[in-house]
């Protein structure tokens, strides 16, 4: 046989095990290696201990608001060691279920850092070399954090899931999907939370009248959000880490935690050597295939940069088996991919912003912000948010957001809906589900402006 395997796999994420898994039950010989743990960014430090804590922490005002419908409930106090243990042995439970299901398919597994060492040829940290016919990127990204003075002092995502304590008091750095966050999952837990974003407002890139929205119900919660807020400088002092801002406000945090963006992971890869061509991020450059420069070295997820979301890399990985393993070339959607920022409470959306509707054709917008039955019978002042937007000409509905309990799992269902096409009148005809507060989506009737 001229190559060791079909195909090597170099990163056991989302995007690597399925494409690994799904070659391999093809009939392809398939080796992975991973360097840290099966399961990748999403499974062991990201979306999935992300939403247990946000479980977690949700607890807080579900507590809260218990005592107001009547329960008899004392002061609760959140024991972080006991979550911890627990949330711990969820992870090795998953990962041991990625690993399982790899071997199961026949996947050989390599448990150590691989790097590429040509278009056929990878080099494992042991020294061992193979070759493959076909060469799989998928390496995620990892935390990047910017150059501030005392930046060895900042924590970032990764390191909230092993701290050994909660800290009294934090300061969140950033105002992306990971920054809003961790604000209110910490502020959840009864941590006292401070929040810097740089930009005019949080979520840059998500709809502006939904991104007010949103920053509104932070702050209403007791998170002191502070907008055009940057860093200047971190050192440890007053036994804390002491945080002198751009607008001049000095304060001392426990814990500051950096989520200011994620970089592909390609450092030191091997990937340039072999010919490999790389973005300004250090991405990998791919075609709508996921080929990279290179005709046997493909990549799928977090390292190429396109939407980093693990259905997306997982759909990537997908695609390339059944382009190369399946003879059936597939391109992998990225239209109309929805999504969700886990807050509290959650800001979930599919399709286009107002701004970017508008700036293409004249649209209409529905939009209603209003105090939800639960929390309005105990006196609770946030307003949930749901909003569409639609083509005057042709009626579809272009985009949808919604902040609301739950408008993660609301989304789901009307990104079928967009995807097949729906019109603002399928919306209409729809009969409401009462009482909801999703049955605000099909009962908004007039549109409170038009662009
Ligand atoms: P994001 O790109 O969402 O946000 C990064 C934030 O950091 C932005 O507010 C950005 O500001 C700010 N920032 C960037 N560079 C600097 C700097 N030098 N100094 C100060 N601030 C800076 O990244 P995240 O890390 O939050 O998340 C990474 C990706 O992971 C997300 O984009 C998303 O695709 C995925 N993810 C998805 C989740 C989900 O589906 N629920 C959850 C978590 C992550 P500015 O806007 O001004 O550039």
């Amino acid at each position: 046989m001229k190559y060791d395997y079909d195909l090597f796999v170099i990163g056991g994420g989302s995007g690597g095990v399925r494409a690994g898994r799904l070659a391999a039950e093809g009939g392809a010989r398939v080796a992975l290696a991973e360097e840290y743990r099966m399961g990748g960014t999403c499974v062991i430090r990201g979306c999935v201990p992300k939403k247990l804590m946000v479980f977690a922490s949700g607890h807080s005002g579900a507590l809260r608001e218990a005592r107001e419908y009547g329960w008899q409930i004392g002061e609760g106090r959140f024991d972080w060691q006991r979550f911890r243990r627990r949330l711990d042995a969820e992870l090795d439970r998953l990962e041991g279920v990625y690993r399982a299901n790899l071997g199961r398919a026949g996947v050989e597994i390599f448990d150590q850092r691989a790097v590429v060492a040509g278009p056929h040829e990878v080099v494992l940290a042991d020294g061992r070399r193979f070759s493959a016919e076909y060469i799989l990127v998928a390496t995620g990204g990892t935390p990047f954090v910017p150059e501030v003075p005392g930046r060895e002092l900042a924590w970032t995502s990764n390191d909230v899931f092993l701290m050994d304590a909660l800290p009294r008091r934090v300061l969140v750095v950033g105002g992306g999907y990971i920054a809003c966050e961790f604000a209110c999952i910490l502020h959840g837990l009864g941590v006292e939370t401070a929040q810097y974003y740089r930009g005019a407002q949080v979520l840059r890139g998500f709809d502006d009248e939904a991104r007010g929205h949103l920053a509104e119900l932070l702050r209403d919660q007791g998170i002191d959000l502070h907008v055009g807020t940057d860093v200047e400088r971190l050192e440890r002092r007053d036994g804390g880490i002491r945080v002198k801002a751009t607008d001049g406000r000095e304060a001392t945090f426990d814990a500051v935690i950096y989520a200011t963006g994620r970089k592909p992971n390609t450092a030191g890869l091997g990937l340039e050597a072999a010919g490999v061509k790389l973005g300004r991020w250090g991405q990998v450059e791919v075609d709508a295939y996921s080929r990279s420069s290179v005709p046997s070295i493909y990549a799928v997820g977090d390292v190429t940069d396109r939407i980093t979301l693990t259905p997306v890399a997982i759909r990537e990985g997908a695609a390339f088996v059944e382009t190369v393993f399946r003879g059936n070339p597939t391109k992998p959607e990225h239209d109309l991919v929805p999504s969700a920022v886990f807050t509290q409470p959650e800001y979930a959306s599919v399709g286009m912003t107002e701004e970017e509707a508008r700036d293409e054709r004249p649209v209409e917008i529905y939009s209603a912000a209003f105090r939800p039955m639960q929390g309005a019978f105990v006196g609770r002042p946030g307003r949930v948010l749901f909003k569409l937007i639609v083509c005057a000409e042709t009626r579809k509905v272009l985009g949808c957001h919604i902040i609301a309990p739950g408008a993660a799992e609301m989304i789901q269902m009307v990104a079928v809906a967009i995807r097949m096409g729906a019109t603002k009148e399928d919306f209409d005809r729809t009969v409401a589900v009462h009482p909801t507060m999703a049955e605000e989506i099909v009962l908004m009737k007039t549109p409170v402006r038009r662009a």
